[in-house]
């Protein structure tokens, strides 16, 4: 049976450096291909209970490795969560407040912009600091506006659609909310310095739809009363994330991709290779005396997501359209920001980045 017209031909040669959903390890993708229709116990992964024994050695391996990669301490929960990282812009909120009346943010790009308008739904937030409107640099932290009174300080270490990134974790007298969606599992991270860390995991370590939450305890049952059970952090925490249904597919794929990282020989391990790729794409755009440009002062510049522009939006749609030719897919920059963007997230060999840095000299000798 034939119900979609799918190649059977992997083209090795191909580099997607989609920004989200990103790709998966290849290991991992073959993984899934060979257990799609019976390899758990007999059952499909799509089709296993998920408070059966199959699903729950998932449930149980994924935390247990997420903890040992994360290095979590003990008094933080892991929770698995529906609903991608746009959910917690709102389940923070309902969640932490508590008795106070408003939080902080910080807002260096456009996904911290987007969870300030959305906790603006719930309470009276106050900016702390803003660095837009271009969105190119950090300010001190001794600048930011901290309000005593607030709830939490929120922000977002790595800027997805700004390609700018926090080389360290701010020193605040507030609990520390981030948004670590595209920078989670990147490298190693002190998560004892946070009340909350969530990631949707699209961007490094499975599909859409699920989302990441460590969350210390302290802050799990503050929510008042009202709120819906499955925006409630406590119905997570004390049903190991079984409260409902849980996007089970998701979650077990999740479980693969944490494997491979440990396989890959763990956090510090793919910050190193992910510190080398980035620093060969940015070394590319540096050399090109002007002819790529990139505006993020350089100890700023992210790690995962890597935007340059060129002379013109004209160069810039041939660049994206002649790339896609050689198998270098999803190149174009944000629709509300223009240029290119390369993401470099756990899953993309180094040979994708020099296939890309190949592709941006003959691109440059034929249009300079
Ligand atoms: C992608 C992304 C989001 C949104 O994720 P959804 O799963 O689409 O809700 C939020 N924050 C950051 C930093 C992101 O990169």
């Amino acid at each position: 049976m034939n119900l979609i017209n799918v190649s059977p031909v992997r083209h090795r040669s191909i580099y997607n450096f989609c920004a989200g959903p990103a790709v998966l390890p290849d290991p991992v993708l073959d993984q899934i291909q060979s257990q799609l229709k019976n390899g758990l116990n007999g059952m499909s992964p799509f089709s296993v209970s998920h408070r059966g024994p199959e699903f729950m050695e998932i449930v149980e391996r994924s935390e247990f490795n997420l903890r040992t990669l994360l290095n979590i301490p003990s008094d933080y929960h892991v929770l698995f969560v529906a609903g991608g990282a746009s959910m917690q812009f709102s389940m923070v909120p309902m969640n932490l407040l508590g008795a106070h009346e408003t939080a902080d943010y910080v807002v260096t790009g456009q996904w911290s912009e987007k969870a300030f308008e959305e906790g603006l739904r719930f309470a009276p937030m106050r900016l702390a600091s803003h660095a837009g409107p271009e969105f190119n640099r950090i300010p001190a932290v001794a600048t930011w506006q901290i309000n005593p009174a607030a709830a939490f300080l929120h922000y977002t270490p790595n800027e997805t659609i700004d390609g700018i990134q926090f080389s360290e974790i701010p020193k605040v007298p507030l609990p520390l909310v981030a948004d670590c969606s595209s920078e989670f599992l990147s490298k190693p991270m002190d998560v004892s310095r946070f009340a909350l860390i969530y990631a949707g995991a699209q961007k490094n370590i499975g599909p859409a739809g699920l989302s990441i939450v460590i969350v210390h305890r302290d802050f799990v049952g503050l929510a008042s009363r009202g709120i819906p059970s499955l925006c409630d952090y406590a119905s997570y925490a004390q049903t190991q994330s079984i409260y409902n249904t849980p996007p089970t597919f998701s979650w077990y794929i999740v479980d693969l991709v944490l494997q491979w990282f440990l396989l890959e020989g763990g956090l510090t391990e793919i910050e190193r290779r992910n510190r080398k790729k980035a620093q060969l794409l940015y070394a590319a755009i540096e050399r090109s005396g002007g002819f790529y440009s990139n505006r993020v002062p350089s100890q700023l510049r992210s790690m995962m997501n890597v935007i340059f522009h060129l002379p013109n939006s004209a160069l810039e749609d041939a660049f994206v359209a002649g790339a896609e030719q050689r198998g270098l897919m999803n190149l174009a920059g944000h629709r509300c920001k223009g240029g290119i963007r390369a993401s470099l997230y756990n899953a993309m060999p180094e040979a994708g980045v020099h296939a890309l840095i190949d592709w941006m000299h003959y691109f440059q000798e034929q249009n300079a």
